[in-house]
């Protein structure tokens, strides 16, 4: 049998935990009923379930579990979110304020909006990957609806400023719309203090299984208004219709559940991984840090190693061990990175660059293994 290579690449999707799979299994054939089907015993089951899900997953994130809409996954979440704000406020307004560096889920989603006259001002990013809060605040005009600005970076785990985006989002009685899909369960979320009004996150990025996400919508001071861009059954509060996820919103409960107990523990371990891995890689091979080495997740770590091809590394490395190169989410297309694209790095930085992102299964053997092959590989690169 071929031995499966190290697993560096979490922030693409993270392997379902044990216990995670073992609470989804009754769901599928035994309790296997419509969660609204409540007039009996099978559909009252399946909503219980749901409802238990809903108040884990709002534990992880600080709201009340109403306030909560079960998607597919981020993407979905952040369509219904973009989507459902432009129609709700279209009498407010026809204007969106994002940033160069947020995934293309957002981007592309604003560019569509585009045709329906919705324009969108992309905010630059600074070299470190941070935004200028003062263009933010200058961008902000009468007709502005929301802000669209992520909690932490897919690719470099650069964190923006929750705190201070959402006071500025008030004082001018804007929304702010946060993608928090890579934050939520890596680092504490709160919505009480971070002040977002609208934000989406994902069930596989955080060991629960792929095909289930949330968006969380403020219900008071102020209440979000969000038209629904699935119709039919009224499901979800008419914001989602269409019949539960049942065992993937089951999944997903647990491993928030999972990732509240283990959050300290979680990012403490991989920060030291990372730490480590940092300090040894960019020792050996003169690679340097993208993003602001401080304010990042603490998995995440995107170096650029100033390569001549950097394009046969990086797959020269794959064949050792799971990494991402530029943007791992556009799956058709090899499209450098948008991101380090927007933080002035040029081609040949860019297709240099390697994203390793750190879980809850990696181990020092792995790092110790990865330092000493990423070592050779640079050199036979250089
Ligand atoms: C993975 C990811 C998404 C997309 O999430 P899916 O659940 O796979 O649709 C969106 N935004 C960010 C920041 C992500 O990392």
């Amino acid at each position: 049998m071929k031995l499966r290579i190290p697993y560096f690449d979490y922030n693409a999707t993270t392997p379902v935990d044990e216990e995670v799979l073992q609470a989804m299994l009754p769901y599928f054939s035994q309790s296997f009923g419509n969660a609204s089907s409540y007039l009996h015993s099978y559909g009252k089951e399946a909503a219980y379930a749901v409802d238990a899900a809903r108040s884990a997953v709002s534990n992880l994130i600080n709201c009340v579990p109403e306030e909560l809409v079960f998607t597919s996954g981020a993407t979905e979440s952040i369509n219904l979110a973009l989507r459902g704000l432009a129609e709700s406020y279209v009498k407010k307004g026809q204007h969106i304020i994002t940033a160069a560096t947020e995934h293309k889920a957002v981007l592309d989603t604003c560019a569509s909006l585009t045709k329906k006259g919705i324009s969108s001002t992309i905010l630059s990013s600074n070299s470190d990957g941070s935004i200028d809060l003062q263009e933010l605040e200058d961008a902000i005009q009468p007709s502005t609806i929301a802000i669209a600005i992520m909690y932490a970076n897919n690719e470099t785990g650069v964190l923006h400023p929750v705190s201070a985006i959402s006071a500025i989002a008030r004082k001018h009685g804007v929304l702010f719309f946060c993608d928090a899909t890579q934050a939520a369960g890596k680092i504490p979320v709160d919505l009480i203090r971070d002040g977002i009004d609208i934000m989406a996150f994902s069930s596989h990025k955080l060991y629960g299984p792929k095909g289930c996400g949330a968006l969380y919508v403020r219900r008071k001071d102020p209440r979000v208004k969000l038209t629904e861009q699935i119709t039919g059954g009224g499901h979800e509060s008419n914001r989602r219709s269409g019949t539960l996820n049942v065992p993937g919103i089951v999944g997903f409960g647990k491993a928030a559940e999972i990732c509240i107990k283990q959050l300290v523990s979680d990012s403490e371990r991989t920060q030291r991984l990372k730490a480590k891995f940092e300090e040894a890689v960019c020792q050996a091979t003169g690679a340097t840090i993208n993003g602001n080495p401080s304010l990042r997740l603490p998995n995440t770590s995107n170096l650029c190693f100033h390569l001549p091809n950097g394009s046969a590394f990086v797959n020269d490395l794959n064949k050792l061990m799971a990494v991402s190169s530029g943007s791992a989410c556009s799956t058709a297309k090899a499209e450098a990175s948008h991101v380090l694209d927007a933080m002035g790095l040029n081609q040949s930085q860019i297709k240099s660059s390697v994203r390793f992102s750190f879980g809850r299964y990696s181990t020092e053997e792995e790092v110790l293994y990865a330092i000493d092959a990423i070592g050779t590989t640079a050199a036979q690169h250089r």
